[in-house]
């Protein structure tokens, strides 16, 4: 790994020449943009292998940046910015498609940490092991792990690319129970910090309500009290 080019938008030039130094001198490549539109452009045009997404940004805001690549297919992690609890609520809640989120006051160690957590997700597991299953049925649902799908009835579920490694990991180990630190550690692939396990539950809730029959009744992605949350292929008859 190395030389990848991070997309930085953030319209504080301050923040974003600080970002800019901090990231060069890690080997990364930096392109900036200002504006969510100038952002967009870089997306299509520059191919960067990453995207540093603020919140605030004074044409539009992150939230719908993040959502439009999204809404392009494209799949690059999105790392999103945000300036503090209350917008971190507000990123949790809406279903935008970015990978993580970092809340501001953050430290550049960790922040490099995060974005390469994030890089080897995106670009590191793409060659599935050859003893690897190509596909896991949960229930109805096929998971289809070359093509990075999950299929019901012929048709493509619409799972963000973190949502789909989370359900990728449960279900190649069906019915054993992990923690949400475990699932940080494995998935996100950091150390659980505060804040970081209420990431699990958003994504499990959102993974519910694609996966399940009933979100408030899940027969496959099951909370184990105490514990954290397993996944179960066949369905379980009761809820919890
Ligand atoms: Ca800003």
């Amino acid at each position: 790994m190395g030389g990848e080019r991070i997309l930085v938008v953030e319209d504080e030039r301050a923040v974003a020449r600080g970002l800019a130094y901090a990231l060069e001198r890690e080997g990364f490549r930096v392109l900036l943009a200002e504006t969510g539109e100038a952002a967009l452009a870089a997306v299509r045009n520059d191919d960067p292998a990453l995207v540093l997404l603020d919140v605030r940004l004074p044409d539009q805001s992150g939230f719908d940046v993040c959502r439009t690549i999204r809404s392009e297919g494209k799949r690059l992690p999105i790392l999103m910015l945000t300036a503090r609890d209350e917008e971190l609520d507000k990123v949790l809640g809406l279903e935008l498609g970015a990978d993580d989120y970092i809340v501001k006051p953050y430290g550049l160690r960790e922040l490099i940490s995060r974005i390469r957590a994030s890089l080897r997700r995106a670009y590191g597991e793409l060659s599935a092991d050859d003893d690897e299953p190509r596909r896991i049925m949960i229930g109805d649902i096929e998971l289809d792990l070359e093509r990075l799908q999950a299929r019901r009835d012929g048709r493509t579920l619409d799972l963000t690319p973190i949502e789909f490694r989370l359900l990728r990991y449960l279900a190649r180990h069906p019915g054993r129970p992990f923690s949400r630190d475990q699932l940080i550690e494995a998935v996100w692939g950091y150390e659980s910090d505060v804040g970081s396990e209420r990431t699990v539950d958003v994504h499990v809730r959102h993974l519910r309500l694609k996966l399940e029959a009933d979100a408030a009744k899940p027969r496959h992605l099951i909370t184990v009290r105490g514990i954290g949350y397993k996944l179960e292929l066949e369905p379980e008859d009761s809820a919890r």
